[in-house]
């Protein structure tokens, strides 16, 4: 752990009273679990702290505790806050129309663990050897020896089993597993968290899956992998697509693949790409190439492309890649 980083989030932490806190877009469960964590802790400091971010509350992490009180929608909050957080950005574009509220002089605290991270803050706490950013926030309760509460350990522990893919992906260590244990020790229920990020899903999703699922396409040297999410999907109301995990997951599983990419059309007309690899080629630098970003086995990128293009031309970047 880097002591001075944490020496000086902390005096950064000790200087100020209000804090804007605020993650990536399409947040996931680290980065809600950091958020809503370091939120408590600065609470328990003595601080006031806003979580905004600008995407709804995905159902899978709504059973966390404190999900009731993020501001979903940035432009309705415009408040006087003395620093930013920013967790689990690999950029500053990445917390989307968050920026626009977060006060220009405001110093902006990065906390993240992304290898692309570009260095956007006045202060860059960026780790690539945690796990999750969720580390690096417990981390900084210990230097501040607050008392861990339930609710604080519930974050931390799912952000830690959402990133390690419940303890499966190559993050996984023996610190993850030894945080778990000791979020365990603090009140949470394992199987709570597990009932709370599977047990949220409609009928419509699952023929979502399903549909994901038919359209799977593989390369025909068996190594690439790849599905669509379409606009048309989506326009049933009642269907909320999960996160790219979910349907990437039985990609990877597919025997032989070492790149598997999931293409969503957004509603704003562009693609989003979603890109896993067994280590054979850096997801991260693929997806630079788009200037997307993220870690060297999962990463993604936004394309401003209509969807055969977008397919066409990260496909094409990954045969390169692969050198095939
Ligand atoms: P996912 O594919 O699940 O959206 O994201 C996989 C990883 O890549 C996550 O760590 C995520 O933060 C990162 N990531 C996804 N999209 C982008 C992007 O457009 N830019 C950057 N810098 N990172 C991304
Ligand atoms: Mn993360």
């Amino acid at each position: 752990m880097d002591q001075k980083k944490i020496s000086s989030t902390a005096a950064a932490i000790k200087k100020h009273r209000y804090f804007l806190i605020s993650t990536h877009v399409n947040p996931d469960g680290d980065a809600f679990g950091s958020s809503l964590a370091l939120k408590f802790m600065l609470e328990a400091l003595g601080k006031k702290a806003d979580i905004v971010v600008d995407s709804a509350c995905p159902k899978e992490l709504a059973f966390l505790p404190g999900t009731d009180k993020i501001i979903y929608k940035p432009e309705l909050k415009q408040r006087k806050y003395d620093a930013v957080f920013c967790l689990d950005c690999g950029s500053y574009d990445r917390i989307g129309k968050v920026q626009k509220i977060a006060p220009k002089n405001a110093p902006i605290i990065n906390i993240d663990h992304h290898e692309t991270n570009t260095r956007f803050g006045a202060i860059n706490w960026v780790d690539l050897n945690v796990c999750a950013t969720a580390e690096l926030i417990l981390a900084m309760a210990e230097h501040f020896k607050i008392r861990i509460s339930r609710q604080f350990a519930v974050c931390i522990y799912t952000a830690i089993v959402t990133e390690t893919g419940h303890f499966s992906f190559s993050n996984t260590s023996l610190r993850s597993h030894m945080i778990a244990a000791e979020m365990i020790r603090y009140g949470v229920k394992p199987s709570i968290v597990s009932y709370g990020l599977v047990k949220n899903k409609t009928l419509s999703d699952l023929k979502l899956t399903a549909k994901v699922m038919g359209r799977i396409r593989v390369t025909k040297d068996g190594t690439t992998a790849w599905s669509s999410i379409t606009a048309d999907d989506l326009k049933n109301p009642r269907t909320v697509p999960g996160d790219s995990q979910e349907y990437l997951h039985h990609m990877v599983s597919l025997k032989g693949v070492h790149a598997s990419i999931l293409f969503r059309q957004t509603p704003e007309g562009t693609v989003k790409a979603s890109a896993r690899t067994d280590g054979t080629i850096s997801a991260s630098k693929l997806m630079l190439k788009f200037g997307g970003g993220g870690h060297p086995r999962a990463a993604g990128c936004t394309l401003k492309a209509s969807l055969k293009n977008a397919q066409k031309r990260v496909l094409d970047a990954v045969k390169r890649m692969l050198g095939r």
